[in-house]
């Protein structure tokens, strides 16, 4: 499946928050009773990589969502998933999960897919960091399996949503990430590497998709923003467009 196949354009929307923020959404997930959840823009949030910025991200986010507190770890590019047990920083890893009301888990990015998940019948939620060296460890899938340990949920009973991040038009990546990727994820991924123009080119959506999918969600519980975040930054921070000095957007989901 490629991931124009599964980015439809009524997937996700921009709308207003009562503070004034303009936050994306996705369709699916605003359709659960009980989900809330938030992709800031330069309309709201961003902010610079430091754990300072993300304290004070939960804090505000947190309020603007009308949340008891927000989760979040320090992201390392790996595939760790922890189970959020109380607001604030969770330690390293690259996903969180909670089952408890009003607790948010966040995820901070310039680039980097983010996926948001919630289960509509354990009320489980996750959100994970899917860079390219996560997606090579099969992150999304060690969201999934988390979330079915802590609690008990059904793959099939999840939705989840890829939030806007470098996309196929502009990812041009080496040969290196080819190799690591198909070393993680198998010869399976390949099909999500494509030469343009003798540059390699890889599709994140599309291999973070085909990794729910082997997890065992249903295609029709799976979507993409299908927004890119170098050919959008002026929406959002890209570190591909402005190196080191990019600030970061962030994505959080909780269940009421
Ligand atoms: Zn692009």
């Amino acid at each position: 499946m490629s991931s124009d196949e599964k980015t439809d354009k009524d997937a996700f929307h921009f709308s207003e928050l009562p503070n004034g923020w303009t936050v994306g959404r996705f369709a699916a997930l605003e359709a659960m009773d009980g989900v809330v959840h938030a992709v800031t823009t330069r309309q709201s949030l961003v902010i610079p990589a430091t754990s300072r910025g993300m304290g004070s991200a939960a804090e505000q986010v947190a309020g603007a969502l009308g949340l008891s507190g927000v989760a979040y770890c320090h992201q390392i590019h790996g595939k760790a998933v922890i189970r959020a047990k109380h607001n604030g920083s969770c330690g390293q890893g690259d996903g969180l999960v909670t089952a408890s009301s009003l607790l948010g888990v966040m995820a901070f990015s310039a680039d980097c897919p983010l996926i948001l998940a919630a289960d509509g019948v354990s009320g489980a939620v996750g959100v994970a960091h899917a860079s390219w060296k996560g997606t090579a460890k099969r992150i999304a899938s060690e969201l999934i399996l988390q979330m079915a340990g802590a609690f008990g949920t059904n793959p099939a009973d999840v939705t989840a949503c890829i939030c806007p991040s470098v996309g196929p038009c502009c990812y041009e990546v080496g040969a290196d990430v080819l190799h690591a990727v198909t070393e993680g994820v198998g010869i399976r991924a390949e099909q999500f590497f494509e030469k343009r123009g003798g540059k390699l080119h890889f599709d994140l959506w599309a291999a973070n998709i085909e990794e729910l999918l082997h997890a065992g969600l249903a295609p029709e519980n799976i979507h993409a923003a299908g927004i890119c975040t170098v050919c959008r930054n002026d929406l959002f921070p890209s570190h591909r467009v402005e190196g080191e000095k990019a600030q970061r957007f962030v994505a959080v989901i909780a269940r009421t």
